[in-house]
């Protein structure tokens, strides 16, 4: 479908992520055709803005992240923006948008369709969806509405956050996005665990061992220690990507592609979470901070974070399901701040079997998600020469060229939004699921608090802390990853 009318309302349209993502992403699909004369976006912001200086701004991002591009395709491009200053806090700001939106509309033929975009941050959320429905923003046409994270900070405020969208907006028409959805390689699990017998049909509870998840981070919280202190590791990434992660790796089989039935088989295996007591929490799980370098501050030193703060810069854990195809299989997952490396991974760890040899390594199907993309599988073969086993890997990567083509997440997912395809977006019922988890973690590590018990410290541009090593089931269990 092409040139889809639509006028766009994007809420923190001076900020970061409009600038580096949204800006860039909507130029290559104004490109592609799917927005092209029938588009409109308004930016607001409070900063007292023109149109011209959205435009440049707008102009500026593209050129910052596209090479080679026609100027007058920029120009051409720029000139559907339209810059409204507002401040979502103030009832009566939204009657000018409202009446931008509705001339934007005529002049466009937009034919009544919106898009309202939450890039702010998410404090303000709730107050958004208040007054988009109090002061009747939505438009006789299609009104979608994309949710950037977090979704609230746990079950309760993300169950307000929910009431306050759906007064406006119908589960279908809200589109709480997860960039890591959005990533080629993440949306590669899928077929590749359903076109291959030789992966599908050892994906299963007899023949894997365990799962590991690994978003490791090089970065500190740098200077975004004010968030972070709000969030800490486990409401930043493990809430959200890491979760949406392990569900596509331990769902059934849906019975097509559509969006419904993705989200049926989703829901039929977050039914069946396993929700961990306290002491399986002590056991399982483990929380940590990192501390200086000669070079670097310490959590606890950063800017706007408080000196005593119990706040995770790490976090690993343990997932399992009561039903799927591996049902009962340890999940482990680690994320965090200031590892040796940046590394998005996957490692899938099969069982052994009993063979002649004796010595043949588990095979493990690690799917790397970022910074490069590729599939490798590790098999035993003969040593040259000699009788011995040894290890390779078979490796499945991308060309250059092929690389060179690959999506930014946020266009992917814009453009599933302008298409009305849901698929790569959290569903309300499965977030209930993942936040029921992890207030479960937060309670426990609250507790942990008030008995003294504070997160690990770990040295930095290292594998996080050693007590993530004692996380495992059974002592033949470790890290592929390290
Ligand atoms: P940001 O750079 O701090 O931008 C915040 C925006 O909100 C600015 O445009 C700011 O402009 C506006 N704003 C603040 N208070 C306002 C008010 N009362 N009324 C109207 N506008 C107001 O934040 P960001 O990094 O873009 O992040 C936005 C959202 O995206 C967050 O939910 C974040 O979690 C999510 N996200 C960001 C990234 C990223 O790479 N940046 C990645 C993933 C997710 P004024 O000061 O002029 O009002």
């Amino acid at each position: 479908m092409n040139n889809i009318p639509v006028v766009m309302i994007i809420f923190g349209g001076s900020g970061d992520l409009a600038h580096r993502k949204l800006y860039p992403a909507l130029f290559n699909l104004y490109e592609q055709g799917l927005i092209r004369d029938n588009f409109a976006v308004i930016g607001t912001a409070r900063r007292p803005w023109t149109h011209e200086y959205l435009r440049e701004q707008v102009s500026d991002a593209i050129h910052e992240t596209h090479k080679e591009v026609s100027e007058n395709d920029v120009q051409a491009f720029v000139s559907h923006f339209y810059y409204q200053s507002h401040d979502v806090t103030n009832v009566e700001h939204y009657q000018a948008l409202k009446e931008l939106a509705q001339e934007l509309d005529d002049r466009y033929s937009a034919q009544g369709n919106r898009i309202f975009y939450m890039a702010m941050a998410p404090r303000f959320f709730g107050t958004i969806a208040t007054h988009i429905n109090d002061q009747h923003l939505t438009s006789t046409g299609f009104n979608r509405i994309v949710v950037e994270k977090p979704f609230g900070r746990d079950l309760a405020s993300a169950e307000k956050l929910n009431q306050q969208i759906t007064a406006s907006f119908a589960e279908d028409d809200i589109f709480r996005i997860d960039h890591y959805l959005g990533k080629e390689m993440v949306q590669n699990i899928l077929p590749l665990r359903f076109t291959n017998p030789l992966i599908k049909n050892v994906w299963n509870s007899d023949n894997v061992k365990n799962i590991q998840v690994t978003l490791a981070e090089r970065l500190g919280v740098e200077a975004r220690g004010g968030y972070y202190e709000t969030s800490g590791a486990l409401r930043d990434m493990v809430q959200n990507h890491i979760f949406q992660i392990i569900t596509l790796l331990a769902m059934p089989q849906p019975t097509d592609l559509t969006a419904k039935s993705i989200h049926q088989a989703k829901q039929e295996l977050l039914d069946s979470l396993v929700m961990p007591t306290k002491e399986e929490i002590d056991q399982h799980f483990v929380r940590g901070q990192y501390l200086g370098s000669d070079t670097t501050f310490g959590y606890k030193q950063e800017p706007n974070v408080a000196e005593d703060s119990t706040t995770e810069t790490f976090a690993a854990g343990q997932i399992k399901f009561q039903k799927g195809p591996v049902a009962g299989v340890p999940i482990y997952f680690r994320t965090g701040k200031e590892f040796r490396e940046k590394e998005s991974r996957i490692d899938i760890v099969l069982k052994h079997m009993s063979n002649p040899y004796g010595q043949a390594h588990s095979n493990n199907i690690t799917i790397v998600i970022d910074p490069q993309m590729e599939i490798y599988i590790t098999i035993n073969g003969k040593k040259i020469s000699t009788s011995g086993i040894r290890r390779e890997n078979l490796d499945y990567t991308f060309a250059k060229s092929e690389l060179a083509q690959v999506p930014d997440g946020y266009e992917r997912l814009l453009h599933d939004v302008f298409v009305n395809d849901s698929t790569n977006f959290t569903h309300w019922s499965e977030l209930k699921n993942y936040w029921k988890f992890i207030d479960l973690i937060e309670d426990a590590w609250h507790q942990d608090n008030q008995a003294g018990k504070k997160p690990v410290e770990y040295l930095p541009y290292r594998m996080g802390p050693k007590a993530a090593d004692q996380i495992f089931d059974s002592a033949t269990e470790h890290w592929i990853y390290d």
